[in-house]
C-alpha cells in the first residue's frame, strides 16, 4: 500500500478544508486534502454569497483578498419586509461594520488557486475514506485514488467534509449528542445574470410566502421564494419563478424587477443541526461536518471560517506542544455555533410562513417586524448578530 505523511490530514476540500489548509500550510504546517469530488464539481456548488467582515479578515490572513477585495461589493445593511412595512437595517450606523456580498464559488476558487500556488498537495476523487487510530500519538486515514488503496499517517486530522461526509460518524454513536430541526418547506433558488433590483438585499416575508432578493455583482442576481418540500425543480419553469418572486417582494421593489433566464434553480431544504462534540482524539469536526444553519441567517460559510480560525490557532500551538487550544476548541466553536442557530432559527421564523400555523404566530411576526421598525435596539442587536459575532 502507498503510505503518504503529512500533520494534519484534511478530509473535504469544500471553503472549510480549503481555508483551514491555507493558513496552516502558510503557518509551516504541512497538510493533505481528501476530496471526493472533482475540483469543477466543487467549483459548480452555488451556495453563500455573504461574508461577515470576521471572515473578510480571515480571508486576508490567508492571502486569498486581492480579488475579493477588487470584485467583492460591501453592503452598509439589509432590508426586512413584509407587506405594510419594510425595516432598514443599517448594519454600518448601528455595529460600524459591513458585510460582504461575494459568492462561495469566488472563495473557493481563490482558495484553489493559492493552495495550487503554495503546492499544497490536494487528492481529488477519493473514496472509501476511513479514519483510524485517534486515540494513538499518531493517526491514519485510508482511502481509494486513481484505484489504489493509500493510506496518509499523520497528527490530526480535520472532518471538513460537510454533513453527508464520514468524519462525524466516525465518532461512535453513543459519544455523540444531535440536535435537530428540520423546516417544512425549503428555498428554491436561481442565479441570473441580471442587474439587481436592490442594491440591499431585501428579506421578504409576504403573505405569499417567503422571498429573497440577494445578489453576487452588478449584473448577477440570486433571488430564491420559499417552496413545499414537495416541490420540484422540474415544476417551476422561469416564468412561474419570475411570477411568485414579483408577487413577493415590495411592490416598489417589483417595479424595478428585470428578469431573464435563469442559469442556475436548485431547491435546498431548511435545516438547523449540532452534533457536539466536535472533538474526539485526534478528529476535530469543522464547518457543515458538525453544524447546519437555514441559510436566513447568511452564517454557513461564516460559522465554517471561524471554526477554522479556532482549530487552525490551536493547531499551531499543538505540533509546538501546547496543546490547550485543540483541548478548549469543541467549546469554543460551540459557544458561537449555538449563538448563530439560535439568530438563524429566529431569522426562519420571523421571516417564513409555517403550513398549518394560527393567526396568533402571523400576529408574532408582525409585531417583531414592527419592534425592530420602532426600536434601534431591536435592530442594533439583529445588526449585531447578522455582521457576525466576535470570534
Ligand atoms: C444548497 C445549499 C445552499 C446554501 N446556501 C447558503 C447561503 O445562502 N448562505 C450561507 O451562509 N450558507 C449557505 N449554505 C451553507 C454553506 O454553503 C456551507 O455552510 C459551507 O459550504 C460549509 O463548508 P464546508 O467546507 O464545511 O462543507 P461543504 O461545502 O459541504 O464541503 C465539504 C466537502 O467535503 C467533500 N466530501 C464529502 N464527503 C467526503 C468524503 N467522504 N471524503 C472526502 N471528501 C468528502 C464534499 O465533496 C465537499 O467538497 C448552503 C448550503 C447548501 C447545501
Amino acid at each position: 500500500m502507498t503510505t503518504l505523511t503529512t500533520q494534519v490530514a484534511i478530509i473535504g476540500g469544500g471553503p472549510s478544508g480549503l481555508l483551514l489548509s491555507q493558513l496552516l500550510n502558510k503557518a509551516g504546517i504541512d497538510t493533505v486534502i481528501l476530496e471526493r469530488a472533482t475540483r469543477d464539481h466543487v467549483l459548480s456548488r452555488i451556495r453563500a454569497g455573504i461574508l461577515e467582515w470576521g471572515t473578510v479578515e480571515l480571508l486576508r490572513e490567508a492571502g486569498v483578498d486581492a480579488r475579493m477585495d477588487k470584485e467583492g461589493i460591501p453592503h452598509d445593511g439589509c432590508y426586512l419586509t413584509d407587506e405594510e412595512l419594510m425595516v432598514h437595517i443599517d448594519f454600518k450606523g448601528l455595529t460600524g461594520k459591513q458585510v460582504m456580498v461575494y459568492g462561495q464559488t469566488e472563495v473557493t476558487t481563490d482558495l484553489y488557486n493559492a493552495q495550487a500556488a503554495m503546492g499544497t498537495t490536494v487528492l481529488h476523487e477519493v473514496s472509501d475514506v476511513e479514519i483510524h487510530d485517534l486515540d494513538q500519538a499518531k493517526s491514519y486515514v485510508d482511502f481509494t485514488h486513481e484505484g489504489t488503496r493509500k493510506r496518509l499517517e499523520c497528527l490530526y486530522v480535520a472532518g471538513c467534509d460537510g454533513f453527508h461526509g464520514v468524519s462525524r460518524k466516525t465518532i461512535p454513536e453513543e459519544k455523540r449528542k444531535e440536535f435537530e430541526r428540520v423546516y417544512p418547506f425549503g428555498w428554491l433558488g436561481i442565479l441570473s445574470e441580471t442587474p439587481p433590483v436592490n442594491d440591499e438585499l431585501i428579506y421578504s416575508n409576504s403573505r405569499h410566502g417567503f422571498a429573497l432578493a440577494s445578489m453576487r455583482n452588478e449584473n448577477l442576481v440570486r433571488y430564491y421564494v420559499q417552496v413545499p418540500l414537495t416541490d420540484k425543480v422540474e415544476d417551476w419553469s422561469d416564468q412561474r419563478f419570475w411570477d411568485e418572486f414579483s408577487r413577493r417582494i415590495p411592490s416598489e421593489a417589483a417595479s424595478r424587477l428585470v428578469t431573464g433566464p435563469s442559469i442556475e434553480k436548485s431547491i435546498a431544504p431548511l435545516r438547523s443541526f449540532v452534533s457536539e462534540p466536535l472533538r474526539w482524539g485526534n478528529l476535530f469536526l469543522v464547518g457543515d461536518s458538525a453544524h447546519i444553519v437555514p441559510p436566513t441567517g447568511a452564517k454557513g460559510l461564516n460559522l465554517a471560517a471561524s471554526d477554522v480560525y479556532y482549530l487552525y490557532t490551536a493547531l499551531i500551538d499543538a505540533v509546538k506542544g501546547k496543546t490547550s487550544g485543540i483541548d478548549e476548541y469543541s467549546t469554543r466553536a460551540l459557544a458561537r455555533i449555538w449563538k448563530a442557530m439560535r439568530f438563524s432559527w429566529q431569522m426562519t421564523t420571523m421571516l417564513h410562513r409555517f403550513d398549518g400555523e394560527d393567526a396568533f404566530a402571523e400576529q408574532m411576526r408582525k409585531a417583531t417586524l414592527n419592534h425592530l421598525a420602532t426600536s434601534e435596539t431591536a435592530r442594533r442587536d439583529l445588526a449585531e448578530n447578522y455582521i457576525g459575532l466576535p470570534f
